[in-house]
């Protein structure tokens, strides 16, 4: 008897292993640390566990929870957190995480009362908005005002240097431009503050383009790396030394039947309220399986890997595919394969429903 539980989603250690290192290896060539970002998989304590034996300057996440977690799991490499922080949530950062990213001087000031108070010392990478509107100082006068700030005032704070984030909400390309802007700006608080600083942090997986042909403006020496760790590629780059199947879902065929391909009655709206185009396609064999939105999100970020079947959309539990072009090799019962992005994926790691498996 079959004892696995789904829908399931296996990570393969030895794929994830194979990604960090081969990343590290081609960022160490070019004096670029990695802090690597696991929030994609909701800190999964085995993905955890494969970032943590790779050599990384450090493991990062925007969460709390999963920050304490990783400490619970007893990490070595030490922790960052990328989120701004809540002057809520400062206690447990300044308990939790080795170093915080910050764009707001009122939350140095509050960070620096709260390591005085646990009598620690915390690493902050102060962050610039270089055009994407997401976090990060504005002026650089500012920012350069804020680092002489931390360097001269703030005992309890120190002050690791100065960082950028990219193509999150602005959907902005890290290029030569920005990064040098980055560059220029670690400079002006090099000056400012008579040293230098230790990380120049210059963005996520998708600023890796850069690193591999080499068009990275030397400074910059730190990345945080998520997605392309975890996936082996991200938009606009996909190296060919990266496992790109690291997560398998599965989930189990709870219907298969032939049906019209445009539904009977009066249309209204959706599940969700939303209203729908259906082509009529006529009769043809559906699966269904069983996982929903409420296990990966939208249906679009999952994707057969039998070739032939297609997803036509989703309830919270039920995945409607078409298997028209496999209807002999699909019946109830069966376990069909699916590749995740990161959307999927981040939803997949953070519910209740999906049994995570763990291979090697
Ligand atoms: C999520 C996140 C990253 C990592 O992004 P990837 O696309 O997964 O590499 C890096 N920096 C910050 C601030 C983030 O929030």
């Amino acid at each position: 008897m079959n004892r696995d539980r789904f829908p399931q989603l296996e990570v393969d250690l030895g794929k994830l292993k194979e990604n960090l290192t081969a990343l590290r290896e081609r960022c160490q060539d070019s004096f670029v640390g990695v802090a690597g970002v696991v929030k994609g998989a909701g800190a999964w304590d085995s993905v955890v566990r494969a970032f943590d034996s790779a050599g990384l300057s450090y493991l990062a996440t925007s969460r709390v929870d999963q920050l304490r977690g990783m400490r619970e799991q007893g990490v070595k490499t030490p922790l960052m957190y990328i989120r701004i922080p809540m002057r809520s949530e400062l206690a447990d950062v300044v308990s939790l995480a080795d170093a915080s990213l910050q764009s707001d001087t009122d939350i140095l000031r509050a960070t620096e009362a709260e390591a005085a108070r646990q009598g620690k010392t915390h690493g902050v990478v102060l962050m610039i908005d270089l055009g994407d509107l997401r976090e990060g100082f504005w002026s650089a006068e500012e920012l350069v005002d804020a680092a002489v700030e931390v360097e001269r005032e703030l005992p309890h704070l120190h002050l690791l240097g100065v960082g950028v984030n990219l193509s999150c909400y602005g959907s902005i390309l890290p290029d030569k431009r920005n990064m040098q802007g980055l560059v220029s700006l670690a400079y002006e608080v090099e000056q400012a503050i008579g040293r230098r600083l230790e990380i120049v942090s210059g963005g996520s997986s998708t600023s890796m383009y850069m690193t591999l042909n080499g068009t990275m403006p030397y400074r910059v020496n730190n990345l945080r790396l998520g997605e392309i760790a975890l996936l082996g590629s991200v938009y606009g780059c996909s190296p060919d030394f990266t496992n790109k199947d690291v997560f398998t879902l599965r989930a189990e065929v709870v219907e298969c039947r032939d049906k019209p391909s445009f539904p009977v009655g009066q249309l209204t709206v959706d599940a969700f309220g939303r209203a729908r185009e259906y082509e009529d396609r006529g009769i043809r064999r559906r699966a269904i399986v069983a996982m929903g939105r409420l296990d990966y999100g939208e249906p679009c970020d999952i994707t057969p890997r039998m070739a032939g079947v297609e997803v036509l959309g989703a309830s919270s539990d039920h995945t409607i595919l078409d298997v028209e072009a496999v209807k002999d090799r699909i019946k109830v019962g069966d376990i069909l394969e699916f590749d995740v992005n990161y959307a999927s994926l981040a939803n997949l790691t953070n519910t209740h429903g999906v049994e995570l498996v763990t291979r090697g």
